[in-house]
């Protein structure tokens, strides 16, 4: 095993690894910006390097530097996370080449599934079943239409070296392919720096079903089932659950057997993931494969009893895994909701500024993977996601109601986030149903993000006018702040950190929402 680790990340993974390390006995070294100098990921690792400004381009993508730091603090592994450096094939083969382990897969298959037309190609040859489409980019708007026209419209453009749904288009009929060509070009180039773009044949109403694999160095593959990934939005997720309501054990061993035959036909190691279309039918289509950790790995961790983490640290560090034939069964229902600093009321526009008060939901089955505290600084250099929220029960409904538990509980002030919207998502009855597409949520957009109605807002202003009347009253009194349970126990002269007046009449609106 490794004795001290570099993580190469912020926020909540950069958190997540230290973690794992803690558990294995690695120290760890963190890196941040200027902008993350009081960071918890920064105080929790056992070392900390400076090393640029707040612009990523300056500071976590900057590998040479990275590299730099792991070396002259005696790291031996280098952990990417997700993002980032995480699948770049350049940055992994210069680890390797400066003598130290990436904690990830070999530089090799990162390039083979990084362009999607390169995935695209290699899926085929290992008899995976793939969208209709070209594996070659299209070179003008004529070649184009006549591809579309031998599957039909509607299409959909990909950016070969895409990612986080940039660069991608739906296209419905012939006329519109010339524009929109040329803005998903347009979109890749600067997003990615390569304008090649592909076309696919547009699926409808599919759901998004993907596969984590694990694979050592010893040449053994498993795979851990699926998580369904359906609620997008812009092709972003924001709710993933494992297992799938879509999902039986028998297609889950089609699909494992799928994405373990991905997996070695790329040389595939360490985590990975595949991810499918399936449509109604139950036919199921390789998009492609993250070659990384990803963001949704808990609910997996969740229902399948085991550290994806630790694990991708194992199998770095030359360990065998010690279930390479195991039939994994889910047991019970985990689901994710990651809180961003967005504001659903408002188009998700970023919100930002300080993190005045925090307060993390507990209790039976919550999990909490975050990177913010009370007193944080949001801003806008990185990812809006601040933390996942995670929940892990018996069954699909009391994994809902648990959610729905978790998310009243969680109280975060100063900044705008996404927990109304998911609040919504949860007492929705086609996500209650499991009634899902990948378009469902862009479908029901207007109902699951309108700011609260007037009834609810005349109740808090009235919840809120009271409790400051209160306050003024007793701060008139000239006591100190105490509450009646203080006071009954004699500790009158001990001010009492609880929620303040806006937890209470924000909890409460939504109790009545
Ligand atoms: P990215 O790497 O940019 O995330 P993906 O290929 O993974 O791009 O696609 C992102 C999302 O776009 C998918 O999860 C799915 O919702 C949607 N999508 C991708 N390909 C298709 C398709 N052929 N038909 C319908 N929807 C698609």
């Amino acid at each position: 095993m490794f004795s001290k680790v570099l993580v190469a990340n912020r926020g909540e993974i950069a958190l997540r690894v230290i973690r794992a390390c803690q558990e294995l006995g690695v120290k760890t070294v963190a890196v941040y910006s200027e902008a993350d100098a009081r960071a918890p990921h920064v105080r929790e690792a056992d070392e900390a390097v400076l090393i640029g400004p707040p612009p990523s381009s300056q500071s976590y993508l900057v590998g040479e530097r990275l590299i730099d730091v792991a070396l002259r603090t005696g790291a031996q592994a280098i952990h990417p996370g997700y993002g980032f450096l995480s699948e770049r094939a350049w940055f992994a083969r210069a680890v390797r080449d400066a003598g130290l382990v990436f904690i990830g897969p070999p530089a090799e298959a990162i390039e083979a599934m990084g362009s999607k037309t390169a995935a695209r190609q290699l899926a085929i040859s290992a008899g995976v079943p793939v969208v209709p489409g070209t594996t070659e980019s299209v070179r003008n708007a004529a070649e184009a239409i006549a591809i579309a026209e031998t599957f039909g419209f509607p299409v959909l453009l990909k950016a070969a070296a895409g990612g986080g749904g940039k660069g991608m288009r739906i296209v419905r009929a012939a006329s519109e392919l010339a524009d929109a060509l040329a803005s998903a070009k347009r979109e890749a180039q600067n997003a990615f720096g390569d304008d090649a773009v592909y076309i696919e044949k547009y699926i409808e109403g599919p759901r998004h079903v993907e596969i984590q694999v694990l694979a050592d160095t010893h040449g053994n593959v498993v795979h851990l089932g699926e998580r369904e990934c359906s609620v997008q939005r812009r092709h972003q997720k924001m709710i993933e659950e494992a297992p799938s309501v879509a999902v039986s054990p028998e297609l889950r061993a089609r699909m494992g057997a799928t994405a373990v035959a991905a997996a070695r036909a790329a040389g595939y190691v360490n985590a990975g993931t595949c991810e499918f279309l399936l449509d109604k039918d139950g036919q199921y289509y390789f998009l492609e494969m993250n070659t990384r950790i990803q963001v949704e790995h808990p609910v997996t961790e969740l229902v399948m009893g085991l550290d994806l983490v630790q694990w991708q640290i194992r199998v770095a560090a030359g360990e065998a895994l010690p279930f390479p034939h195991k039939d994994f069964v889910p047991r019970g229902w985990a689901m994710e909701c990651r809180i961003t600093s967005e504001d659903p009321t408002n188009g998700f526009l970023p919100s930002t500024g300080r993190i005045e008060y925090l307060h993390v939901p507990t209790g039976p089955g919550v999990r909490w993977d975050g990177g913010i505290e009370s007193g944080s600084d949001i801003g806008l250099h990185y990812d809006p996601m601040l933390a996942k929220l995670i929940v892990h029960a018996p069954t699909r409904e009391l994994a809902i109601s648990r959610m729905r538990r978790a998310l009243r509980e969680l109280t975060i002030d100063g900044i705008e986030t996404s927990r109304s919207f998911h609040l919504r998502v949860m007492d929705h009855p086609d996500f209650q149903r499991g009634d899902i597409t990948i378009q469902w949520l862009e479908q029901n957009l207007p109902a699951l993000t309108a700011p609260a109605t007037s009834r609810e807002s005349i109740r808090l202003a009235a919840i809120a006018a009271a409790l400051v009347a209160h306050e003024e009253r007793r701060a008139g009194s000239g006591g100190p702040a105490t509450s009646n349970a203080s006071i009954a126990s004699g500790e009158s002269s001990r001010s009492v950190h609880g929620p303040t007046w806006r937890d209470v009449a924000r909890r409460d609106s939504l109790r009545f929402s």
